[in-house]
C-alpha cells in the first residue's frame, strides 16, 4: 500500500474518478465532500445535476466521511 497516495484517497479507482473532474461521476466538491452525481434531474422547471454525498467509497469500502462530517462542511456552504 501506498502510503503517500493513501494520504489523499483511498484507492486508484478513487483517485481516477476524482481526478477526471466535475463532470465525473464522482467528484470533490468545493466543500471538501465527496459527491456522487446521479444525473441530471428536472425539478419546478430547472435542470440539475442530482448530487448525492456519499459517505464510504463504492470501491474499497472505506469511510470517506461521516454524518458529522457532511452536516458540518454543509453548514459552511452558503
Ligand atoms: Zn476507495
Amino acid at each position: 500500500m501506498d502510503e503517500d497516495f493513501a494520504a489523499n484517497h483511498c484507492c486508484d479507482d478513487m483517485e481516477t474518478c476524482l481526478s477526471a473532474g466535475p463532470e465525473a461521476a464522482l467528484f470533490e466538491h468545493d466543500s471538501g465532500l465527496i459527491l456522487l452525481n446521479a444525473g441530471r434531474t428536472e425539478q419546478d422547471g430547472e435542470e440539475g445535476n442530482l448530487l448525492i454525498t456519499v459517505q464510504f467509497c463504492p470501491f474499497c469500502g472505506t469511510e470517506l466521511q461521516t454524518d458529522e462530517d457532511i452536516d458540518a462542511a454543509l453548514e459552511a456552504v452558503d
